[in-house]
């Protein structure tokens, strides 16, 4: 069972260095505040460089969007779900619900953050229905 996972760089480093202490982070602009996921060179809210920083997410979260994956991808026995999961930050990430029952996970459902180990010590981070 393996999970390819992109190479960090100058960009991503900082976040993909958190996920070795399971910490979810979020970048942050310090110039108009905007929070933006993935990590970017430049804020989408302002295009400034320079003010872009880091805050750590509470973990908290709920579906956005979410389909039931029924074919076998390298890492993941089907049924899985991936979903679009809004943070409570604001922003929305593509991951993975780990549910007892894939079909149960809907829009809105409330979440928490969880993660899945990649063999170099980094993570991805994963949710959880709050309720499991
Ligand atoms: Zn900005």
């Amino acid at each position: 069972m393996s999970t390819e996972a992109p190479e960090p760089d100058e960009v991503t480093g900082p976040w993909w260095d958190a996920t070795r202490r399971r910490v979810l982070l979020v970048q942050s602009c310090g110039a108009c505040g905007h929070a933006q996921h993935p990590p970017r060179a430049l804020c989408v809210g302002c295009g400034s460089g320079r003010d872009l920083g880091w805050t750590e997410a509470s973990g908290a979260a709920e579906v956005d969007a979410c389909t039931v994956v029924e074919r076998a991808m390298p890492g993941f026995d089907p049924p899985y779900v991936v979903a679009r999961v809004r943070l409570a930050e604001g922003v929305l990430l593509l991951s993975n619900v780990g549910a007892a029952d894939p079909y149960r996970v809907g829009v809105g459902v409330p979440l928490r953050l969880d993660w899945r180990p990649l063999p170099d010590g980094r993570a991805l981070p994963v949710f959880i229905p709050s309720e499991e």
